[in-house]
């Protein structure tokens, strides 16, 4: 198998033109913007734009990354749009909020709506079909734009898994529902509905990346590293590689390995740019494990749920009852009653929608007894 290739870039702010000149220097090894756009191709950016929050808090790609990238696609005589399916409020709200539609609007470029949405049938794979919006399906060019943050269900939230963005709003909990508690099958889903999407080139955002429990309320952390490849999988590879994210934590990653992909180490791809250890980060908190690792017999499954996975849980304190985590729970497992939020533990299939989705922060995960006990020896195994 041919190795493929991913550069790494340094870039410590979002300062304007550094940044753009930062994106041209991380290009170079992969033959430049021009070898992905053409004059006159139809170019979709998809930047990360999961929530209406500011660039401090480091839930959105960077509106200057975005900026950079239109300008070079645009000299390369791209004709560019950009656009995203946010979990929470309007594509057009989340955009002004993150500064991204600001920066649409000064470049020239256009707003793509992502409200439509397409069945497409993918001629093999597990999955039948993917309802992914219509602003994906025209573009010629797709140019996968990811913010660097960890992820509570998946582990790490990067290349591959910035595309379910391509499936429209309310049908995003459509799917979380048909893959239930089951990761594997929610990633097996994340990696089909990938390379059904194939983006063109995958710029990643880690200057001011996520650590903790994201992707919605993690903690910021100054990681000042850009990331480019042409292979999705490649790309998070390299990404597990800096923060130090082990690779059986994500998701993705490992169901990848088990269905013989390419790309799933770093033996397989040609590291350019920046050394890669000069850019580790000193530390780097993972997300909480929500579920152990090794095998249960299915028959303990069920007795032991609470032991072996994380459940969400309220902060009253925090919780304002706004009802957006209520409205977005794929199996209705969340209610507000007598002024107060419940979750139906029978019902809930851990997807971690709440966590990421609450604005307030009002939600966390708690872990069960054996999962504590098994991520503690897990790291000092590591060690
Ligand atoms: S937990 Fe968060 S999203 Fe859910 S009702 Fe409370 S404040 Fe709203
Ligand atoms: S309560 Fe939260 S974790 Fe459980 S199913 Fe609903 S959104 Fe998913």
């Amino acid at each position: 198998m041919k190795k493929t290739r991913v550069v790494l870039q340094r870039l410590d702010s979002y300062d304007r033109h550094p940044t753009k000149a930062a994106i041209e220097e991380l290009l170079r090894p992969l033959g430049g913007i021009s070898a992905f756009v053409r004059p006159g191709q139809r170019v979709l950016l998809k930047p990360n734009m999961l929530a209406g929050k500011g660039v401090e808090a480091a839930v959105t790609t960077h509106p200057e990354i975005v900026r950079a990238v239109i300008e070079l696609a645009q000299s390369a005589g791209g004709i560019v749009s950009v656009g995203d399916s946010p979990g929470v409020g309007t594509p057009e709200q989340v955009a002004q909020r993150c500064g991204i539609l600001a920066v649409i609007k000064e470049t020239g470029a256009t707003f793509a709506p992502f409200s439509e949405s397409i069945r497409i049938t993918p001629r093999s794979g597990t999955f039948h079909h993917f309802d992914i919006a219509r602003d994906i399906v025209d573009a010629e060019v797709i140019i996968n734009l990811p913010k660097l943050k960890t992820h509570q269900m998946m582990g790490m939230t990067g290349a591959v898994k910035n595309l379910f963005g391509a499936v429209v709003g309310l049908r995003k909990p459509h799917v979380h529902l048909q893959a239930g508690a089951d990761k594997g099958f929610f990633a097996l889903m994340l990696l089909e509905l990938a390379e059904e999407i194939r983006p063109a080139l995958t710029i990643v955002d880690g200057v001011l990346a996520m650590e903790g429990d994201g992707p919605g309320s993690g903690d910021p952390i100054l990681l000042g590293v850009l990331l480019a490849g042409v292979e999705p999988m490649a790309v998070d590879v390299v990404a597990a590689e800096l923060t130090g994210l082990a690779p059986e934590t994500i998701w993705t990653l490992s169901e990848a390995k088990r269905s013989h992909r390419p790309w799933t180490s770093l033996e397989d791809i040609d590291l350019c740019g920046a050394p890669l250890a000069a850019l580790r980060p000193r530390a780097f908190k993972p997300a909480k494990d929500t579920a152990v690792h090794f095998g249960v017999p299915k028959l303990l499954q069920r007795p032991l749920r609470r032991a072996l996975s994380a459940r969400p849980v309220v902060d009253l304190k925090k919780c304002r009852r706004c009802g957006i985590c209520v409205a977005s729970c794929p199996p209705h497992a969340m209610a507000i009653r007598n002024d107060r939020l419940h979750i139906d533990e029978e019902r809930c299939i851990l997807c971690f929608c709440c966590h990421e989705l609450c604005p307030y922060g009002a939600l966390h995960s708690q872990q069960g007894l054996i999962l504590r006990l098994s991520q503690k020896f897990g790291r000092l195994r590591r060690r």
